[in-house]
C-alpha cells in the first residue's frame, strides 16, 4: 500500500452507495485518479465541502500503485471558487472546463501542465466578466496539452502557405487547408485568413490575460467552430454543460430570446 499526497481539483463526484461517493480528481502529481470516499454521504462527514466539483484541495489517498480505484483518506480545501458557484453562468462554464479535462486526459498519466492550466482557468473565470475568449483559450490550450494541436501555420495537405484570401479548416486533417486544396479536402469551416492570427494567439496567450483578447466582430462563430468542433471531433460527443452555456450566451446577447423560449 502506498500513500499519495498531492494538490487536486475535484472533477466529478457521484453517489456510489447510501454512504459512499466516487470522486474523480485531476491531481497535480499523478494525473487523473478516481477514489472511493467512504461515508462521504453521511451528514457529518469528515470531507465536508471538499468533494464538491471544482474545489481546489490538498488530497491524501492510498492504494496499490497503478490500480484504477483508490481510497480517499483526507481532503482539505485550498480554494473553493465560491464566486463561480454563486453565478449560474460561471458555474456551467466551470463544469465545462472540468468535463474537458475529464474527457481529454487519460487516467494515471502525470499531466502537471493540464492541472496548472485548469487551476488558472478557474481562477480567471472567477474574476473575468466576459468569458467567451476564456472558453476559446482553454479549449485550444487543453487540446494542445492533450496532444491534439491543430496545424495552423501551413496547409495540412500541400504544406504550402495559407494564402491571402480565404482558408478552410478540416477536422479530418486537423488543420487549415489552402484555397486550391479546398476542392479536395472539402473543409467544414471557411474563414478569412486574418482570423488565423487569433487562432494562433489562442495557443500561446497566457490564460490569465484572457480579458485582453478581443475577437473581431462576427468572427466569434468561426473561432468557436474550429476550437469547439475540433474537441468534438476527438471526443465524438457533445458535453452536457455546453448547450446551457450557449443558451446563456444567447440570452445575454438578446434578452428577448428568453421570452421566446418560455
Ligand atoms: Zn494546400
Amino acid at each position: 500500500m502506498a500513500l499519495f499526497n498531492t494538490e487536486a481539483i475535484v472533477l466529478r463526484s457521484i453517489n456510489l452507495s447510501e454512504t459512499d461517493k466516487l470522486v474523480t480528481f485531476m491531481t497535480d502529481k499523478f494525473g487523473k485518479v478516481k477514489c472511493v470516499a467512504k461515508a462521504a454521504r453521511k451528514l457529518k462527514n469528515r470531507f465536508g465541502a471538499a468533494l464538491e466539483p471544482m474545489s481546489h484541495i490538498r488530497l491524501i489517498y492510498f492504494g496499490k500503485e497503478n490500480q484504477s480505484l483508490y481510497r480517499l483518506n483526507h481532503s482539505d480545501i485550498i480554494r473553493s471558487f465560491q464566486p463561480v458557484r454563486d453565478d449560474f453562468r460561471k458555474l456551467y462554464i466551470g463544469i465545462y472546463f472540468n468535463e474537458l479535462v475529464e474527457t481529454l486526459v487519460a487516467e494515471a498519466h502525470p499531466e502537471r501542465k493540464v492541472f496548472r492550466l485548469l487551476v488558472e482557468t478557474l481562477e480567471t473565470l472567477e474574476t473575468l466578466d466576459k468569458s467567451e475568449t476564456l472558453i476559446r483559450l482553454s479549449e485550444m490550450q487543453f487540446l494542445c496539452l492533450s496532444g491534439y494541436t491543430p496545424q495552423l501555420s501551413y496547409c495540412a495537405l500541400c504544406k504550402g502557405p495559407p494564402g491571402t484570401g480565404w482558408v478552410g479548416f478540416s477536422f479530418e486533417h486537423k488543420g487549415i487547408v489552402c484555397e486550391p486544396c479546398s476542392f479536395r479536402a472539402q473543409p467544414e469551416v471557411r474563414f478569412k485568413v486574418g482570423i488565423l492570427s487569433y487562432l494562433k494567439k489562442l495557443k500561446t496567450l497566457d490564460i490569465k490575460h484572457a480579458g485582453r483578447l478581443k475577437f473581431p466582430q462576427g468572427a466569434e462563430g468561426e473561432i468557436e467552430k474550429v476550437t469547439h468542433r475540433l474537441i468534438l471531433s476527438h471526443t465524438g460527443r457533445e458535453f452536457k454543460s455546453y448547450p446551457f452555456i450557449k443558451n446563456m450566451a444567447q440570452i445575454a446577447k438578446d434578452p428577448a430570446s428568453w421570452k421566446n423560449k418560455s
